[in-house]
């Protein structure tokens, strides 16, 4: 084993937090509308008080606009891109206002409730807008601004991001990204199936989770450009279409098999999902989550596993432990 390790095995729990703005293009606010009413009434706060209970630092990746104190719904400041599944203007669904008049579309309150909770939680960036950087339809300029919209409104409400993810997960424009202050993104999970037609992706992922495949585990990467990428391992997936059909229970498996590799290989098993996600069949999906968590827990109490935050993973020093 050439490559250098981490002392102990690695937990790092990222969650992407959009609201209504990570499904707009493709449902409009009523796909997923009563989903993310429920994610900004409990979800959060129920995920908060699991996460203090296990004391899990997790990675709060944030669309920018749910950073803002209030907007007048134009945005000229953000460059269109061109997605060709987007008819009419890429912000035509933004009402406006402010957290009380469009509660889907802002969520500063709940973004501050994060920042103050007893176990620190780092708070990253998911893009201003969901704009898809890697679709073709994303021009240089509309993914610059986009992301100086992002850090304006974090800045706006004193937050530097460091962390990244990209929407749908597709990367695209990442030099973009140091320019601007980021420093680590989380890249596709390394699937066997990655790189199929969308069909045989998706069946190859449930085949993963009926079989209880060992997810992967990842080591973080130094990019080129500067930036470090650190894959997914796994995601905690809903309980939407055909995966309701599978128990919550073959998820843990999976996850138990995940933190094992990650503690056998000291490498890092990192497992991420969105708060969006824990709102149908919240209690279930959340207990699934909180075994999962204990679990972590107790290994950490072992001293066999450490917990990062997205910001705190580095490539090991080679020749280290
Ligand atoms: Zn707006």
């Amino acid at each position: 084993m050439s490559e250098a390790r981490f002392p102990r095995g690695v937990f790092t729990l990222s969650l992407d937090f959009e609201l209504i703005w990570g499904t707009l293009d493709l449902f409009g606010t009523d796909g997923f509308g009563e989903a993310c009413a429920r994610e900004r009434a409990v979800v959060v706060d129920r995920l908060l008080a699991l996460l203090v209970e296990h004391r899990i630092s997790a990675t709060w990746l944030t669309v920018g606009h749910l950073m803002l104190e209030r907007c007048v719904g134009t945005h000229p400041e953000v460059v269109r891109p061109s997605h060709r599944w987007v008819s009419g203007d890429w912000f035509g669904a933004d009402p406006g206002g402010d957290e009380a008049t469009a509660p889907l579309f802002f969520a500063r309150s709940l973004i501050e409730r994060v920042r103050a909770c007893p176990v620190p939680q780092e708070i990253g960036g998911h893009s201003f807008s969901h704009v898809i950087y890697g679709d073709p339809g994303c021009s240089r300029a509309a993914a610059e601004s986009d992301l100086d919209a992002l850090v304006a409104a974090a800045s706006s409400m004193g937050l530097r991001l460091t962390s990244f993810s990209f929407p749908r997960n597709v990367v695209g424009h990442q030099d973009a990204l140091r320019a601007r202050g980021f420093e680590v993104f989380r890249s596709p999970e390394p699937a066997w199936h990655r790189g199929a037609p969308p069909l045989v992706r998706r069946l190859g992922h449930l085949a993963d989770v009926v079989l209880a495949r060992r997810p992967p585990v990842v080591m973080p990467r130094q990019e080129p450009d500067g930036l470090v990428s650190v894959p997914g391992s796994m995601i905690y997936f809903p309980r939407h279409g055909l995966r309701r059909l599978l128990p919550i229970a073959l998820r843990v498996r999976r996850a138990r098999k995940g933190l094992r590799d990650a503690v056998r290989e000291r490498a890092v098993f990192h497992l991420w999902t969105h708060p969006t996600n824990l709102a149908d069949d919240m209690e279930d999906m959340l207990g699934g989550l909180g075994t999962i968590l204990a679990e972590v827990g107790a290994l950490r109490e072992q001293g066999r596993l450490d917990v990062r935050t997205m910001g705190e993973l580095r490539p090991p020093e080679a020749g280290a432990a």
